[in-house]
């Protein structure tokens, strides 16, 4: 049984603020680090925002909300994490930039802590490579938005001990998400079976077998989907797609998982779906 009462989470954009906003929830104390302050003040509004509406729909008791932020404490020197038993690094998708992070925490936390990372793509083995601790290096990847989406896939890397995979498993219950194992592989299990879909979808349309709307109401309609491909690949973003087919292709080395050329197009326009204001469609 792990007994983690404080734990950090390194990047406060759209995941790690999510990733706080659980942990905070269930009761733990969150050092959320980032760069700057601004993005600090932004992930804690963001929180609040989205505690208000848990409270609003009867998710979570109002008389809560200010005791929930309360636990977390915005920290820009990484140093303050040396308390934390537990962290879990969501910071932007670079290996350069994760390895960077990874090796220091190693250097800054205590031997016994656990380190994770909510990469979408990058090999979790080769972060624990990084570290003096390979057997305590997990991947914990949560799916957006954090606080609504119920699954956690667990990544085991080369070395994850079972200990480690156990701790984490039982965090992942403790805020009420259902845990997932899977090995280290790339795209895991959830990027690699939906990004070649998305990429699929972006093949008929650019081959004129149908509309983008057309593709999506066949998902929608005939298989149960809440959102067709298309809408999801613009709600994910275009270039996110593209970097993580262009992850495939390389890890697997097979050409099938080759992106596809309206999608990488469509990337390089600008394109990139919700948050650039057009993709397949236009918002
Ligand atoms: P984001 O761009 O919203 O946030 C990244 C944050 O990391 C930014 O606030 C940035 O300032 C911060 N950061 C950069 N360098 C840092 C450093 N050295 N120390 C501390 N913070 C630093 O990105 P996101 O969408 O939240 O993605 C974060 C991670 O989660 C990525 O690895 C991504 O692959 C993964 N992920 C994303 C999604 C998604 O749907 N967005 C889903 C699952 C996993």
């Amino acid at each position: 049984m792990s007994d983690i009462q404080t734990v950090g989470v390194v990047g406060a954009g759209t995941m790690g603020s999510g990733i706080a906003h659980v942990f905070a929830r269930a009761g733990f104390k969150v050092l959320l680090c980032d760069v700057e302050q601004r993005f600090l003040d932004r992930a804690l509004a963001q929180i609040r925002t989205n505690l208000g509406r848990e409270a609003a729909k009867g998710k979570f008791p109002e008389t809560e909300i200010e005791p929930a932020l309360g636990r977390i404490t915005p920290i820009v020197d990484r140093e303050a994490l040396a308390s934390a038993e537990f962290v879990v690094e969501a910071a932007s998708e670079r290996f350069e930039l994760k390895s960077e992070i990874f090796r220091s925490l190693d250097r800054i936390l205590p031997k016994t802590a656990i380190l994770a990372s909510n990469t979408s793509s990058i090999s979790i083995t080769k972060l624990a490579a990084q570290t003096n601790r390979p057997t305590q290096v997990i991947g914990m990847h949560f799916f957006n938005p954090v606080p609504v989406m119920a699954l956690v896939e667990i990544v085991r890397g080369m070395a994850t001990s079972d200990v480690t995979f156990g701790a984490v498993q039982e965090l992942s219950m403790k805020l009420g998400k259902t845990p997932v194992e899977v090995n280290d592989a790339p795209g895991f299990v959830s990027n690699r079976v939906l990004m070649p879909l998305i990429n699929e979808a972006a093949f008929a349309v650019m081959e004129g077998v149908a509309t983008a709307e057309a593709v999506d109401q066949v998902f929608k309609l005939g298989m149960a989907h809440p959102m067709g491909p298309l809408t999801l690949a613009d709600f994910i973003g275009l270039d996110v797609c593209v970097d993580i087919m262009r992850v495939l292709v390389e890890g697997y080395g097979d050409p099938k998982y080759r992106p596809c050329p309206l999608l990488v197009r469509m990337a390089d326009a600008g394109w990139l779906g919700r948050k650039s204001g057009r993709g397949f469609y236009k918002y």
